[in-house]
């Protein structure tokens, strides 16, 4: 009785530590302890856990955590920055299959007892959010590191197959219930319906809506997590659970606003698969980095603007030292971060956050396009989708009705990249061909700090 007392204590201070580490984590200045302090919760969830449960194998136990710590340790510290998203959606798709495990071992373990029905159906959901998470997590894994084609795969019949699909599920779903067994042949065709169902949800959906799905799948593996937490009875694992798919919600809709769309359109509608954007047509005008330099140095406003190809030159620091020595030359200098710049919620953040960018010079979305003319010169770092004008001129583009920075209205544009490549939703760029734009060909860490060794 006291070891279920202390136990449900610990619990409360884990819930605690939960919530104060996530509302941390909604500022780059405090979301290092925000993690720090969510870590901690989870530490003192498990060892709870384990010293309130009995009849646990503690040998086991220690070395899954080892071996977990071990693989954890490595991805994380492995891992290139701009593959973190596959990373994430590989955790979602582990945290699904394990919501999956945990409902269905308990049926196993209560074999030979009667399951009454509201246990039961915590187990199918478990089972069905938990596999459908972890294939769709594997699909979104695939379309990310390109592994498979990332297109919109649509065909004619698709939201029929779905409707029977999900038909079916709740058949077995109740089937199951009525009769809850770990030999019940609903259960396992609900576990084969549900990892289709995953696939199915998934590939419908491509280019640049992958961070919505990315996010969506994070709650839900949530959702999972509390359903297996009802399951086993674990007050932890089921406020745990609440809160990962409650926060994976609430980013869901932030991101989906940052695209204009709903959900039901991100999910249903197969990006880009129907649409043909205008041919982006005219010249195009290049420039040294002398001459970006002799523009720089007479301008007075500056606002870089950072996309993914500032992740993958890793140019966040030269970016912040053009930056000081700007400041320097009396301009005054900010940074304006899209929502869905890079590759997950965050990613510019993150990097101008390690290159010890003040967070007072980061500017949103919002705030910066009221002002934008006033700017001498926007600096698009391997940016692309979310400058696009298209997305605000041509009602036939793809990205119709996406906010972007509408850097197209500043005074003078830097464009840094490569070549004239289009951005991560295949479509082109009619900024490039600006009356007020100059493309800075290369890629952007060479090319910035090409314009530094200029100043000198
Ligand atoms: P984009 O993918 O639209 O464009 C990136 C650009 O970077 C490319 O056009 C590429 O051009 C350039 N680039 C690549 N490498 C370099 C380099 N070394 N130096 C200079 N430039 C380089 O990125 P955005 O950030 O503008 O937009 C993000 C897109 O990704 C959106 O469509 C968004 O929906 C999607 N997305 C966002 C996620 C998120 O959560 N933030 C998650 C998944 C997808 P070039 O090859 O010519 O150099």
């Amino acid at each position: 009785m006291d070891i279920e007392i202390y136990t449900n204590l610990a619990y409360i201070v884990a819930a605690a530590l939960f919530i104060f580490g996530l509302k941390m984590l909604g500022s780059p200045a405090t979301a290092r302890r925000g993690n720090a302090f969510s870590s901690m919760a989870m530490l003192i969830a498990v060892i709870a856990g384990l010293i309130g449960s009995q009849a646990v194998s503690y040998e086991v136990i220690i070395v899954g955590i080892l071996v977990g710590a071990l693989i954890g340790t490595l991805s994380a510290r492995l891992v290139a920055m701009t593959s973190m998203p596959e990373l994430v959606a590989l955790f979602n798709g582990s945290g699904g299959a394990s919501s999956l495990l945990v409902g269905w071992a308990t049926l196993y373990y209560s074999e030979g007892e009667v399951v009454p029905t509201f246990t039961a159906a915590t187990i199918v959901l478990a089972i069905l959010i938990g596999g459908l998470t972890f294939t769709g997590s594997l699909i979104a894994y695939g379309k990310l590191s390109e592994r498979i084609n990332s297109a919109a795969l649509v065909f004619s019949g698709q939201r029929v197959l779905n409707s029977a699909l999900l038909l079916a599920i709740v058949a077995c779903a109740f089937l199951f219930c009525m009769e809850p067994s770990a030999t019940s042949v609903y259960l396992y065709a609900l576990l084969g319906l549900a990892l289709l169902l995953g696939v199915m949800a998934v590939i419908p959906i491509g280019g640049a809506d992958m961070p919505v799905v990315i996010s969506l799948l994070n709650s839900y593996s949530g959702i999972a997590a509390c359903a297996a937490g009802f399951a086993v009875g674990n007050n932890i694992l089921i406020v745990a659970g609440a809160l990962v798919g409650a926060s994976g919600i609430i980013l869901t809709n932030i991101m989906c606003k940052a695209m204009n769309r709903s959900l039901a359109n991100v999910l249903f509608s197969g990006f880009g698969a129907a649409k043909t954007a205008k041919a982006v047509e005219g010249e195009v005008k290049p420039i040294s980095v002398e001459d970006a330099y002799y523009i720089l140095e007479a301008a007075s406003n500056v606002c870089f603007v950072p996309g993914y190809g500032m992740a993958v030159a890793q140019a966040q620091h030269v970016v912040k030292e053009l930056g000081k020595i700007l400041e320097a030359n009396g301009c005054e200098v900010s940074y304006a971060i899209h929502p869905v710049a890079g590759r997950m919620p965050g990613h510019m953040n993150v990097l101008l956050a390690e290159a010890d960018v003040p967070y007072e010079q980061l500017v949103e979305m919002d705030d910066i396009n009221p002002r934008i003319e006033n700017v001498d010169v926007a600096i698009v770092i391997g940016a692309n989708d979310v400058v696009n004008p298209s997305a605000r001129q041509d009602p036939d583009s793809p990205i119709y009705g996406m906010p972007i920075i509408n850097v197209d209205q500043a005074r003078t544009v830097f464009v840094l990249k490569r070549s004239m490549a289009s951005g991560f939703s295949g479509v082109d760029n009619p900024l490039f061909f600006g009356d007020n734009t100059r493309m800075l060909f290369g890629d952007a860490k060479e090319s910035i700090s090409g314009v530094i060794g200029e100043f000198g």
